[in-house]
């Protein structure tokens, strides 16, 4: 292994150690914690796993955090009820809606139900107000996965301005606001997506490479500039002995554990291409951290912004 390890963990330490005397200042000043409501609708496993991370994250970093539940069986209207309540309710600062959303709502709910929340109080930064903001450069709350990869990559001393840089993945949630984000910092982004030809020779041309498309083992280090610098934001759940094997090699460390454990969760990046890069992000503790930290910063700023008014 040759590339600097881009350590998410440490990182988001360091952003939440921040946030602290900021979250007391607040609740000092306004007599109240900045508050995170999160809607948890149904009971996909994963999603429980990743509220529970959030609201034990809010806590610790001294938000005022409530999860409500609903039953997977909840209509759209009632989904929708709820988020009008918070959007209403003084003391919400930040609304998140867990995704997915229970099938069973169709298709367009999901898109219905960000588009409800209140501008000011959309942690997420989904909203379409704040990503036309974002377009413009002049966004006060941005999707949380590809900021926190921005964060990383500037508290890291990696240059932006001037490089090549190339996002995999186009989705609303992280790969076209990853895209918009490096290139207002003056970054040449070419952004690949599955129709793309020839994707090696477009990567291979990366100085810094984002990867967000879910796929194991995807980028091999021939798609991959020496030096360069890789983000791998994918994160695929696996309990494929096989598949990990053939990722990590048969007598690897990743090897041992999964046998322990019988899953384990592995990235959009082949583990070769850390004797090619200069510096990548490790699957897990890389970019998964980061999007909780930022999250709990863009609880802060909602509370702050909307104090402010
Ligand atoms: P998504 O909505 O499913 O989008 C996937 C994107 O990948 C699409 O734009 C798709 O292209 C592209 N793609 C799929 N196969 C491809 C291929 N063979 N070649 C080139 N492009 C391909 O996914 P997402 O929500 O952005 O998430 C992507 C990954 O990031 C997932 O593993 C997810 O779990 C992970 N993630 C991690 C965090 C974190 O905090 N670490 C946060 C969010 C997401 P088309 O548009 O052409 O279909």
């Amino acid at each position: 292994m040759s590339a600097t390890r881009l350590d998410g963990t440490l990182c988001a330490a360091a952003i939440r150690g921040e946030l602290t005397p900021r979250v007391a200042a607040f609740a000092s000043a306004h007599g109240r914690a900045p508050s995170l409501h999160i809607l948890l609708v149904g009971d996909d496993p994963a999603s429980k796993v990743y509220v529970g991370a959030k609201e034990r994250a809010g806590v610790e970093t001294g938000l005022h955090v409530s999860v409500h539940r609903m039953p997977a069986t909840s209509t759209r209207e009632a989904v929708l009820g709820m988020v009008y309540q918070l959007n209403e309710d003084a003391t919400c600062d930040g609304i998140l809606v867990q995704s997915p959303l229970p099938a069973a709502l169709g298709k367009k709910a999901e898109q219905d139900v960000f588009d409800a929340i209140n501008p000011s109080k959309d942690v997420d930064g989904f909203h379409p107000l704040n990503v036309g903001l974002l377009v413009q450069g002049r966004a006060t709350l941005a999707a949380c996965t590809p900021s926190g990869v921005i964060e990383l990559l500037e508290r890291s001393g990696i240059a932006i301005a001037g490089t090549r840089a190339v996002v995999i993945g186009r989705s609303e949630i992280v790969g076209k606001p990853m895209a918009l984000m490096l290139l207002q910092r003056d970054a040449t982004v070419t952004i690949c997506h599955s129709r793309t030809k020839d994707l090696p020779a477009v990567t291979r041309d990366a100085d810094i490479l984002v990867s967000a498309i879910g796929r194991p083992g995807f980028v091999t280090p021939a798609m991959v500039k020496a030096g360069a610098t890789v983000i791998d934001v994918g994160v695929s759940p696996t309990s494929d002995r096989q598949q990990v094997a053939s990722l990590f090699g048969d007598r690897s460390e990743r090897l041992a554990s999964f046998d322990k454990k019988g899953s384990t969760v592995v990235g959009d990046v082949h583990p070769g291409v850390w004797d090619v890069a200069g510096a990548m992000t490790p699957v897990p503790g890389g970019v998964g951290p980061l999007t909780i930290a930022l999250l709990l910063k863009n609880t802060l700023v909602a509370a702050e912004s909307r104090a402010a008014r």
